[in-house]
């Protein structure tokens, strides 16, 4: 019998595919920084795999995901979807609020072409926006005023 999380885990991914619609944009040639914590999830739910196998390092000698033929190694490139939805990093969870470095805020990615069916009340959004930089700070370690 499905559970109460599975089920709400279920009917998040189907409306994430109905808002995303296949896209996968956010996952092509991605840059996305991951926290030692997200590392670690990904290597103890998935058999056998060792950070080498997902990871890389930034020039700024931050871990990120590892691009294969210009995207994520974990996009299923047939279904454009996650292959590790549920363990996926914490900011692709956060996606597409993202933290402007060069204007210190929050903002929706406009690279993502459904931006609009993403849009939080004020109250999220700065709520989102809070977590993004306490996630920044504490689990990335990068210092951001
Ligand atoms: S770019 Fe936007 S619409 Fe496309 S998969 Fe990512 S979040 Fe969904
Ligand atoms: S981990 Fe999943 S959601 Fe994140 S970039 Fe890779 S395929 Fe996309």
């Amino acid at each position: 019998m499905i559970n109460n999380l599975c089920l709400l885990s279920v009917l998040i991914m189907n409306k994430m595919k109905h808002i995303c619609n296949d896209c996968g944009k956010c996952c092509q040639k991605t840059e996305m920084l991951l926290s030692e914590r997200d590392i670690r999830l990904i290597e103890e739910k998935i058999l056998n795999i060792t950070r080498y196998e997902f990871t890389q390092l930034n020039e700024k000698g931050i871990y990120q995901l590892k691009n294969k033929d210009n995207h994520c190694v974990f996009l299923d490139i047939k279904s454009k979807l996650c292959n590790i939805y549920k363990i996926r990093p914490q900011g692709c969870r956060f996606y597409p609020t993202i933290y402007d470095n060069e204007k210190k805020i929050c903002i929706y990615d406009e690279e993502c072409p459904r931006i609009s069916q993403f849009y939080l009340s004020h109250k999220k959004f700065k709520k989102t926006c809070n977590n993004i930089k306490k996630f920044i700070k504490r689990d990335l370690k990068i210092e951001i005023t």
